[in-house]
């Protein structure tokens, strides 16, 4: 039985006010133990801050992105390593909004997870398709190649230690949700494709769902056989619809 997980993406929100009251809701309310895994990946500079709210807490961290490299002059650019120094769990890779508007490719996102997971962080990988790409009938082939650019730089034993994100792009902030029925056929999909590669990883992989989820929706996607939890933006700023997200996935 694959353990959920409910991950909290802020973007770039936030301030040190704002963030203190939201993590006190969030340590207060957040599920301890049991079947669900609280986590909020936060901007780089709030980290220390993060860290010392939830430090003891059954509540994890993370960032939105790394750098591929480890070290050296790449201005403006922040390592896995560090990420690790403020205790971080998670590096999410590859989110729509970094393909978009600031054209990482599968390839890079791929060596960003490598970078991720080199410094013991669990990279959470997104992808997904766009609205055009939805309605041209060829969502299994770019989710496709997405992850195979994913689990050709990374293998099998880099793949058993990454959570995979499906965030359909045309779901995301826009209040439009994938159907459960839809949401399951690609994480169905995108586990028989990781079956190919290695059946055991491709079992105990997690793969969330992104795009709009809410506390109204969360627990009819979530009772969906392969969706194993949520990568959740808007509503994870609002602590109580985020604190109800993660009780849908305790259930
Ligand atoms: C996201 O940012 O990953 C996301 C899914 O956003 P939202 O929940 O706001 O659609």
């Amino acid at each position: 039985m694959r353990k959920k997980l409910v991950a909290g993406n802020w973007k770039m929100f936030g301030s040190l006010a704002e963030n203190a009251a939201l993590l006190d809701a969030v340590r207060a309310g957040a599920p301890a133990g049991g079947g669900v895994e609280a986590a909020v990946c936060v901007p780089f500079p709030y980290l220390a801050q993060v860290q010392q709210s939830l430090s003891g807490t059954a509540v994890t961290w993370g960032a939105q992105n790394l750098s591929e490299f480890a070290k050296g002059a790449y201005t403006g650019e922040v390592s896995g390593a560090m990420l690790r120094d403020f205790g971080c769990r998670y590096a999410i890779v590859g989110h729509s909004e970094r393909r978009t508007l600031y054209g990482e490719d599968s390839d890079l996102v791929a060596r960003k997870a490598r970078a991720a997971l080199d410094t013991g962080l669990v990279p959470i990988v997104c992808v997904g398709e766009t609205l055009a790409e939805r309605e041209g009938g060829v969502t299994e082939r770019v989710v496709g190649e997405q992850l195979d650019a994913a689990m050709g730089v990374l293998g099998a034993d880099g793949v058993s230690r990454c959570v995979i994100a499906y965030e359909p792009v045309w779901a995301i902030g826009t209040g439009l949700t994938a159907t459960p029925e839809q949401a399951q056929a690609v994480h169905a999909f995108i586990r028989e494709r990781v079956a190919k590669l290695d059946a055991k990883v491709a079992s105990n992989l997690l793969i969330l769902y992104g795009g709009s989820v809410k506390a109204n929706n969360a627990a009819t996607l979530f009772a969906m056989a392969d969706i194993d939890g949520g990568l959740i933006g808007g509503a994870s700023l609002v602590a109580a619809d985020f604190l109800a997200i993660c009780a849908a996935g305790a259930r």
